[in-house]
C-alpha cells in the first residue's frame, strides 16, 4: 500500500567509499543527526542509515546511504554496496594526497563494475583543514570534469557543503515519468 507516500517521492540507494580516516562516517553523521563527534569509532565491514531530504519542489527523497569501512580487507565487499546503487560518494581528505589516489582507484572500480548511470561525487573533505591542503581544488575538479563527477569540497567538522552534496544527488536522480 503507498497511499501514506506521494507518487513523486523518491527513494535511493547511496554508497560511501574511500580510504579509511577521510571522514565518510562523520559525513554520514553529520547529515543525518547534524553532529560531529570528533571521538568517532572504525566503521567495521559497512554500516547503514536513512535520511530523508525535501527538496524545492516538495519532493521527499529517502536516502538508504551504506557508509563502508575504508580498509583493504573489506575492498572485496565493496561491490555488494554500491552494486544497485543510485549514486556513489567518492571521499577524500584535502591534506592527503593518498587519499586522492585511493579515491580515484575507487571512482575506476564503480566505472568498471558499478551501474553505468550510477551519480558519482567527489568529495574533497576536511576543507577547514585548508592550512594543511595538499591536494588543489582545480587537480580534483579537473579530474570530477574528465569523469563525469560532481566536485564538492566539505567539512563534516563545520557542516560546510554537507547538504549539498546530497541535494546535488537529489537534482540528479531520474524522476519517474508519470
Ligand atoms: P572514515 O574512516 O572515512 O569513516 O572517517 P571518520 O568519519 O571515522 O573520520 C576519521 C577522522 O577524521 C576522525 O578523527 C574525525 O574526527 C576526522 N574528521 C572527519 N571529518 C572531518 C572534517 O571535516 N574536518 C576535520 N578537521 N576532521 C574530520
Ligand atoms: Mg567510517
Amino acid at each position: 500500500d503507498n497511499s501514506a507516500t506521494d507518487s513523486k517521492d523518491l527513494r535511493a540507494k547511496l554508497v560511501l567509499l574511500g580510504d579509511s580516516g577521510v571522514g565518510k562516517s562523520c559525513i554520514v553523521l553529520r547529515f543525518v543527526r547534524g553532529q560531529f563527534d570528533p571521538t568517532s569509532k572504525v566503521t567495521v565491514g559497512a554500516s547503514f542509515l536513512s535520511q530523508t531530504l525535501a527538496l524545492e519542489d516538495s519532493t521527499i527523497v529517502k536516502f538508504e546511504i551504506w557508509d563502508t569501512a575504508g580498509q583493504e580487507r573489506y575492498a572485496a565487499l565493496a561491490p555488494l554496496y554500491y552494486r544497485g546503487a543510485a549514486a556513489a560518494v567518492v571521499v577524500y581528505d584535502i591534506t592527503s594526497p593518498e587519499s586522492f589516489s585511493k579515491a580515484q582507484y575507487w571512482v575506476k572500480e564503480l566505472q568498471k563494475h558499478g551501474s553505468p548511470d550510477i551519480i558519482m561525487v567527489l568529495v574533497g573533505n576536511k576543507a577547514d583543514l585548508h592550512k594543511n591542503r595538499h591536494v588543489s581544488s582545480q587537480e580534483a575538479q579537473e579530474y570530477a570534469e574528465k569523469n563525469n563527477m560532481v566536485f564538492i569540497e566539505t567539512s563534516a567538522k563545520t557542516a560546510d557543503n554537507i547538504n549539498q552534496v546530497f541535494e546535488e544527488i537529489a537534482k540528479r536522480l531520474p524522476r519517474p515519468t508519470a
